[in-house]
């Protein structure tokens, strides 16, 4: 089995990957965004727990989470953004491992062989390092850009003011830290064609799956 976790800093290309690897070559993508976004809907005990922790002022009128209230406390304070993290992480997690337990039982059920290649899944986590998670992978593909790239394809998508965009960075671990740990590198510094060349190979490079 192939479980291809794909993470990279914000903004470098990970959605853009991970759609191609949809679309392309119809695999499983399991993101842990639609996780953590599912841990804090109304009426689940995280974001009971995150009211208790900040108050009421932290829903909108209709009961879903503020989700720009709470970014804007938690990216300006390393520990709040600790706290929120131990709530959704082990939910995440939990995801992952379900649907990894339910792959393995459709693909034994299916009979897969080698020959017909390895079962494969992607998994979609932005903290993949950060929230020690790397275990729950065979294979770990970092999308790298330069920082200026980065900057700059935030505040077109998003928005952001160069700052924010800056201070969102700077809460992740370093770029090069995640692609010296990575299997493999996909450098999204120049067109959308050459990364999706990179990513062609890394799916042709099915070197050593559990
Ligand atoms: P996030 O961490 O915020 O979820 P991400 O890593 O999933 O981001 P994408 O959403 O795939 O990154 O890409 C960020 C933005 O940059 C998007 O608007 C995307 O269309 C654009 N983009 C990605 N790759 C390229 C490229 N090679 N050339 C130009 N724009 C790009």
């Amino acid at each position: 089995m192939r479980l291809i976790g794909l993470t990279g800093g914000i903004g470098t290309g990970k959605t853009t990957v991970s759609n191609y690897l949809n679309k392309t070559y119809h695999l499983p993508i399991w993101d842990a965004d639609i996780y953590a976004r599912q841990a804090v809907q109304p009426g689940s005990l995280i974001l009971e727990n995150i009211v208790e922790h900040y108050g009421a002022d932290i829903l909108l009128p209709n009961g879903n989470l503020n989700r720009q209230k709470l970014g804007e406390i938690v990216f300006n304070n390393q520990e709040e953004l600790f706290w929120l993290e131990k709530q959704i992480h082990p939910y995440v997690r939990d995801r992952f491992e379900q649907n990894i337990q339910q792959f393995i039982v459709k693909n034994n059920q299916l009979g897969y062989h080698t020959s017909e290649g390895y079962p494969t899944a992607v998994l979609v986590v932005p903290l993949l390092f950060e929230a020690k998670m790397t275990d729950l992978v065979t294979e770990i593909w970092v999308t790298n850009t330069s920082l200026q790239q980065q900057i700059e394809r935030l505040i077109q998508r998003d928005r952001l003011t160069q700052e924010q965009a800056y201070t969102r960075i700077n809460h992740q671990m370093p770029l090069e830290d995640k692609c010296q740990q990575a299997d493999i590198v996909l450098d999204n510094s120049s067109t959308l064609e050459i990364l999706l060349k990179q990513v062609d190979s890394a799916i042709a490079n099915s070197s050593s799956p559990e």
